[in-house]
């Protein structure tokens, strides 16, 4: 039984596009993607309470399209899209091992997903269907990273989880600089004043301002089914105010 499961019933889980790419470089790989489902699962099954914020880095991010010349508004409309795009893979994936789901955008698009409303996300996550928040916070120049932090603050999470391709956060960049040193916990302030980047600014500043937690961990251990939120916090770097 995971000992933080009443301190941390209710979380918000980022995940990166990235994530549904496997062993391809590119899109979504249907293996991948169950292996998710089945982490989310066991996740759920620990009795919390679960929201999903899915990124496309997979498919899109609009700052590439921008390089391509295309002004950053509409390729930021893409990235969103691209989200959805694997919202509704994740969110199939659950269904085919017996998890209730629903995909909520911030983009409407009605035939697709249902729209994002605050209170049919809270009432939904009460009755225990998985919550899967696509389309980011619906706006361009943001990023799924701030969407996370503004789905965790509406839904009252008790922490956000991050899953990344690193073991937490680093005073640097572990994957260029080899003598980088891993933070166990650290703070808001802290975290915003060393300008880290394993996370942005606004999303940071934004859990801060609404009191959530945010664990980073490394995305391996959900793919091997380490989901117990006190073995995370161990491996991974735990934000908080001190
Ligand atoms: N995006 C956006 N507004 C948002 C969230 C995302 O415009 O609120 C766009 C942005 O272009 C971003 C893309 O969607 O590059 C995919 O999101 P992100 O790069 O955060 O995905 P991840 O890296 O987590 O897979």
């Amino acid at each position: 039984m995971d000992i933080h499961t009443n301190k941390h019933k209710r979380i918000l889980l980022k995940l990166s596009g990235e994530i549904l790419i496997g062993p391809t470089k590119f899109g979504i790989d249907y293996a991948a993607c169950q292996s998710v489902a089945h982490s989310l699962k066991k996740i759920h099954d620990n009795q919390h309470e679960l929201g999903i914020v899915i990124g496309g880095g997979n498919i899109f991010r609009g700052i590439n399209l921008k390089e391509l010349g295309m002004p950053r508004t509409p390729s930021d409309h893409v990235g969103m899209l691209a989200t959805l795009m694997n919202g509704i893979v994740l969110q199939q994936a659950l269904e085919s091992i017996g998890c209730q789901s629903k995909v909520m955008s911030a983009i409407e698009c009605p035939q697709i997903a249902s729209s994002y409303r605050w209170s049919d996300a809270t009432n939904l996550l009460k009755e225990g269907k998985i919550l899967i928040f696509v389309g980011g916070t619906g706006n361009p120049y943001f990023t799924t990273d701030t969407a996370a932090a503004l789905r965790a603050s509406e839904i009252q999470a008790d922490v956000l989880l991050k899953a990344t391709k690193v073991d937490g956060i680093y005073n640097k960049d572990p994957i260029k600089h080899p003598d980088a040193v891993k933070y166990g916990k650290m703070s808001y302030s802290q975290f915003l004043a060393e300008k880290l980047e394993v996370m942005d600014a606004t999303s940071v500043a934004l859990c801060r301002n609404n009191h959530i937690p945010i664990l980073v961990f490394n995305m391996q251990l959900l793919e091997c089914g380490q989901i117990n939120i006190a073995s995370l916090i161990e491996k991974g770097t735990y934000v908080e105010e001190h």
